[in-house]
């Protein structure tokens, strides 16, 4: 059976992602940081599901960390086929001109550099027999997020550019690299960054007219892990009900 370890795996989009996964014939490695019990859920879901699963902490932008992550998936389930990288954090909102240096650099080292630490460890050890990467980007990589986050806009930007580099990187060793760019989802992250009201707020903004949910994101998601995926690389997958 196929193994997908998916970082930030405890909630939100990476829940749904697991859980998703599982359905599908997945057996899962659920990464969080901070959250065990949520993890330990999502491990019961996916067992629940008929499939193999392991909660592994580690902080996505140590690099240390990213290797035993790895290393551990290995060694309770066997080599990963798939990784979907959803750990991501915005900081708090803010106008750039008031940000503090410590949130824009957390949210670099988490989404850009975790990613990329991920990725690293994922071509190191698919090699050998291909697989699918899945990166999640925003749609604020092209909206900008001006008076809330361009910090965070930008570091998804940064995730498209290493996702269509690393597609090209990777492909004559048959490894799919996509991103999928989800809109305005319901999950806790909108309260993380200090502004729990931000979803009905901006819901007029999207043309749909409402907010996605985390399992309409892990959908497409777990689609470019599929091989009914198998010509997709390169590609970031809008997931942002029209905005
Ligand atoms: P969320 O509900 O806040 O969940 C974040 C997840 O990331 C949690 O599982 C958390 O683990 C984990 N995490 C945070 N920092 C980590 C670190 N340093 N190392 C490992 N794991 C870490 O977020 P979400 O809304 O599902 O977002 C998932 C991804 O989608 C993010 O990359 C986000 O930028 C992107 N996205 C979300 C939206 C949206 O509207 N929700 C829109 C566009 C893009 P713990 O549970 O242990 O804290």
């Amino acid at each position: 059976m196929p193994i997908v370890l998916v970082t930030g795996g405890s909630r939100g989009i990476g829940a749904a992602v697991c859980r998703l996964a599982a359905r599908d014939g997945w057996d899962v490695s659920v990464n969080y940081t901070s959250d065990a019990s949520a993890a330990a859920e999502v491990v019961a879901a996916v067992e629940a599901a008929g499939r193999r699963a392991v909660a592994i902490k580690a902080d996505v932008s140590d690099p240390a960390e990213v290797e035993l992550l790895f290393e551990e998936t290995e060694k309770a389930l066997g080599p990963i086929d798939g990784l979907v990288n959803s750990a991501g954090i915005t900081g708090l909102v803010s106008p750039l001109a008031e940000a503090r240096a410590e949130t824009i650099a957390r949210t670099m080292d988490i989404n850009v550099n975790g990613t990329l630490y991920c990725c690293r460890e994922a071509a190191r050890r698919m090699s050998a027999r291909g697989g699918a990467i899945v990166n999640l980007s925003s749609a604020a990589a092209n909206l900008g997020s001006p008076g809330e986050f361009v910090w965070y806009a930008a570091s998804k930007g940064a995730v498209d550019s290493l996702t269509i580099g690393l597609s090209k990187e990777l492909g004559p060793q048959g490894i799919r690299v996509n991103a999928v760019a989800p809109g305005l989802i319901e999950t806790d992250i909108h309260a993380s960054a200090g502004a729990p009201e931000r979803v009905a707020r901006l819901v007029p903004l999207v043309p749909l007219g409402r907010s996605g949910s985390a399992e309409e994101t892990a959908e497409p998601i777990v689609w470019l892990l599929s091989p009914a995926a198998s010509y997709v690389t390169g590609s970031v997958i809008r997931v942002a009900g029209g905005r």
